[in-house]
């Protein structure tokens, strides 16, 4: 199968042939029909997390093309899936009450750490049974795959726990910034201020339904610019940048006893101001895992239309012309998700 595969940091991806995978007990193999570009591969491809001779990928929804014995769940081959991000085992404690995330033998497919199995930047990809959800016949399966990112964005509005009239600041409008200003939006939030300096990313982020945006490429204190806006300082702060430095600006710009959720897996060493944190009695909160059932209520509501993460889905491309658009993707311009359908 054809493949894109990581050398190392500082080199693009490189597609070429690799064997076809094959399925174990209790797996079956996809035949990848969409998967997102997620913006952690783009990350851990600098940092030199991503493990080297890996396919990334884990936004990923495609058809099953076979099953190996005992299949955990009535599949057929054919069927439409989604696939949380994972490889549980189907047999723990913790995947017989329906909790394959918690799963003591659990790994993540997409090749971001060592041991971590292969992703989904491929022509096929090897899941667990266990993991599968069925795709409705209604929803696209390029947007089947935006359940993940959704799903991303569905935990760190779950982490701030939304009081009646909040108001939130989400800074950074890529994928998972969009995804929760969307959140926000379906939880009820007052008011929902967008900060990125994307002027594009921008105008997506009203679409998804941000009451109020902020262009910070044109302001050097978002921070007050959110004050005047609201009247008072934001209740939530939702970090989606993961840069160093902006969970302490989070702390800085959150009321009195608000929330900062960091979302934004910034991968090296951040430095917080502890005096100015105590000044605030903030709660942090770092949120890391989804459910299954998260996936499927993301699932169910874009089904339902109550959640539409079309918008966001802004170019798709093949696998040939996968290595060129992740790295365009380092320097953002039109691009939001951008789709792979091999
Ligand atoms: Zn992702
Ligand atoms: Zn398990």
């Amino acid at each position: 199968m054809k493949a894109a595969i990581f050398d190392e940091p500082g080199m693009p991806l490189r597609v070429a042939e690799l064997p076809d995978p094959e399925p174990g007990p209790g797996e079956a193999i996809l035949r990848v029909k969409a998967c997102g570009i997620c913006g952690s591969d783009l990350h851990a491809t600098v940092e030199g997390l991503a493990r080297r001779g890996g396919v990334l990928g884990h936004e990923v929804a495609g058809e099953i093309a076979s099953l190996g014995s005992n299949p955990i769940g009535d599949w057929n081959v054919g069927d439409r899936v989604f696939v949380v991000s994972q490889f549980s085992c189907g047999s723990c404690g913790w995947c017989m009450v329906d909790q394959p995330h918690n799963c003591e033998n659990l790994l993540h497919f997409g090749a971001l750490g060592e041991g971590e199995p292969d992703g989904a930047y491929a022509e096929y990809l090897r899941v667990r049974t266990n993991d599968l959800l069925p795709v409705p016949d209604d929803i696209p399966i390029e947007v089947a795959a935006m359940v993940e990112p959704l799903a991303t964005g569905l935990m760190l509005v779950r982490e701030a726990e939304l009081a009646i009239g909040d108001t939130v600041l989400v800074i950074g409008g890529g994928p998972i910034g969009l995804a929760t200003v969307a959140w926000a939006r379906f939880f009820g939030a007052r008011r929902i201020v967008m900060s990125e300096m994307v002027a594009h990313r921008l105008s997506l982020a009203e679409t998804m339904g941000a009451t109020d945006v902020i262009d910070a490429s044109a302001t050097d204190d978002v921070g007050s610019a959110v004050e005047e806006m609201l009247g008072a300082p934001p209740d939530v702060v939702i970090e989606c940048v993961g840069r160093v430095g902006v969970l302490a600006q989070s702390i800085d710009m959150v009321r009195h006893g608000g929330t900062v959720i960091a979302g934004g897996v910034c991968m090296r060493p951040d430095t917080i101001d502890h005096v100015a944190a105590y000044s605030k009695e903030p709660t942090v909160r770092f949120p890391a895992t989804y459910t299954k059932a998260e996936n499927q209520f993301v699932m169910e509501m874009i089904a339902a239309r109550r959640i539409d993460p079309t918008p966001m889905l802004s170019h798709t491309i093949s696998l040939d012309e996968l290595p060129d658009a992740f790295e365009a993707l380092r320097t953002p311009t039109d691009q939001c998700k951008v789709v792979v359908t091999p």
